[in-house]
């Protein structure tokens, strides 16, 4: 039986953890963060997190998130719709006139998805009674143990030093530490090389706000759970018992927009979207916060194998810790899912002992499954971040990208044709990889054809939106 040493008790670590006891490892799992996770009914109100910065941000779980659970840990679906969890389907959500009838394979497109404070008490208290997996939170890990060079020339990480100086010994070492996490020095301090690290300031900025209603119901979607608009794009989340989230996501380099974070300027601005506006205000809707604001996200990725060559062997990272994003696309937690279970099929086919075919197998697997998702979501923000700039600096932004103008002609379609917001569905849930469901060029060739607005929705300008806060 190996031993596993995974750092970091987010969505991903405690995913990671459970794959891999249910394997026969023995996982144990290091959390900083000391507070042991409460019952998912009082999570929201009574879990402090510092170690998560977008613990009270709005999440939504993709439907790939669903069926790679569905797939690996059932029972934390079972536990979250116990829970409170929202069983939703995005598309049959929309209305009538856009989606038609329901369809035969409509149903892949249900999710369950849950504030994330409850998102993660449920995932925590699954594993909490998962065998093999051990929990120890208050423990932060603050380097790497040295081992035994098992290539020449390249260092080996037999476990780690806790802050309290402990030495936990590993087989393999799964870093989850999440987006923030900083990995060089650690590395360095083994004489390792300094991994690949591609890093940006996304440059996004989130005024987000949760509501609940009286009655326990949802307001009524008009439009996708995303949209773009000239001066910013919103997000209408669904959640947990009754309450949902929306979400201002625009650019941090636009400085008079700062003042959303002021609750009646944020609500004067959505006041100007007529598709969002209800789902801020109307009879029994009844804030639940302030404006939480989020800026300084990094889209950043890390690979431990440079040139076909690992930099360290006994170590390997997952979720965040491998590569984050601007999470508009809310794609975090199904990338993350994705990613644990890649290292679950490497390690069913690697015996752990060979440390340098593990960390290259997995680098591999990584880099042909997960990166191109990373990649589409990191091309996707930068040329939304270089529309907004456009909006603001008075240049619509143009592109000779295809994948862009391919991007707006599938929103387009979705806004007007049940076929295309099923296509859009099935791209923007991560249900199918983009060259599948291009294939069928009958149905493609016809919704790509037409002229795309560049915002299907209808919406405010920016100048609307600058009235509304000067007003
Ligand atoms: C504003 C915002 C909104 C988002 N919305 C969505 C969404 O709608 N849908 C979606 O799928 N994704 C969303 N995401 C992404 C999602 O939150 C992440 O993908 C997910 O939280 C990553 O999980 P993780 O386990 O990799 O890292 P995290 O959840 O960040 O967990 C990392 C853990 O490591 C611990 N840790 C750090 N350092 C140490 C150490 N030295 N020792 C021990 N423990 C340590 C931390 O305390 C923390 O518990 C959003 C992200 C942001 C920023």
């Amino acid at each position: 039986m190996s031993t596993i040493t995974v750092l970091g008790a987010g969505m991903h670590g405690l995913t990671t953890a459970m794959l891999l006891a249910r394997d026969g490892h023995r996982v144990t799992v290091l959390e900083r963060d000391p507070a042991t996770p409460p019952p998912a009914g009082r999570a929201w109100d009574h879990w402090e997190r510092s170690g998560v910065g977008q613990f009270r941000q709005p999440h939504f779980m993709l439907p790939r998130w669903r069926e790679e659970l569905e797939d690996a840990l059932p029972e934390v679906l079972d536990d979250l719709v116990a829970a409170g969890g929202m069983r939703l389907n995005p598309i049959l959500a929309a209305p009538q006139e856009r989606r038609g009838p329901a369809r035969p394979g409509d149903e892949r497109f249900t999710t369950v998805t849950a504030r994330r404070p409850v998102l993660e008490a449920v995932l925590a208290g699954v594993a909490a009674r998962t065998p093999g997996v051990s929990i120890r939170r208050g423990v932060a890990a603050d380097g790497f143990l040295a081992g035994t060079p098992t290539s020449p020339g390249v260092p080996h990480v037999a476990g780690i030093r806790t802050s309290d100086g402990e030495r936990i010994a590993a087989d393999l070492v799964v870093d989850c530490r999440g987006r923030r996490a900083r990995m060089q020095d650690w590395l360095c301090a083994i004489g390792a090389r300094p991994p690949v690290e591609e890093r940006e300031d996304a440059g996004f900025v989130y005024y987000a706000r949760h509501f609940r209603s009286a009655d326990g119901g949802m307001p009524p979607a008009m439009g996708p759970l995303l949209q773009h608009y000239a001066p910013f794009s919103t997000i209408t989340l669904p959640a947990d018992h009754g309450t949902w989230s929306v979400g201002i996501i625009t650019s941090s380099a636009d400085h008079p927009m700062r003042a959303l974070r002021d609750p009646a300027v944020w609500q004067a601005a959505l006041a100007r979207c007529p598709l969002i506006a209800h789902w801020t205000v109307g009879p029994g809707i009844e804030p639940i916060t302030g404006v939480d604001v989020m800026a300084g996200l990094e889209d950043r990725h890390r690979r431990l194998v440079i040139g076909g060559e690992p930099v360290v062997t006994g170590l390997v990272t997952v979720g965040d810790s491998w590569a984050c994003t601007n999470p508009s696309l809310g794609r975090g937690a199904s990338i993350g899912a994705m990613h644990a279970r890649l290292l679950q099929q490497v390690l069913r086919e690697v015996d752990l002992g060979d440390a340098d075919k593990v960390v290259r197998r997995f680098d591999d697997a990584t880099a042909a499954v997960v990166e191109p998702v990373f990649r589409a979501t990191l091309a996707f923000d930068r040329h939304r971040i270089a529309e907004l700039a456009g909006e603001r600096t008075g240049r619509p932004y143009e592109s000779d990208d295809p994948a862009w103008a391919l991007a707006k002609a599938v929103a387009a379609a979705a806004a007007t044709d049940p076929d295309g917001l099923r296509l859009y569905g099935r791209l923007a849930l991560l249900l199918d990889p983009p060259q599948s469901v291009f294939a069928d060029q009958s149905v493609v060739g016809r919704l790509l054809s037409r002229p795309a607005p560049r915002y299907p929705f209808p919406g405010p300008t920016r100048a609307d939106v600058l009235d509304a806060i000067a007003a």
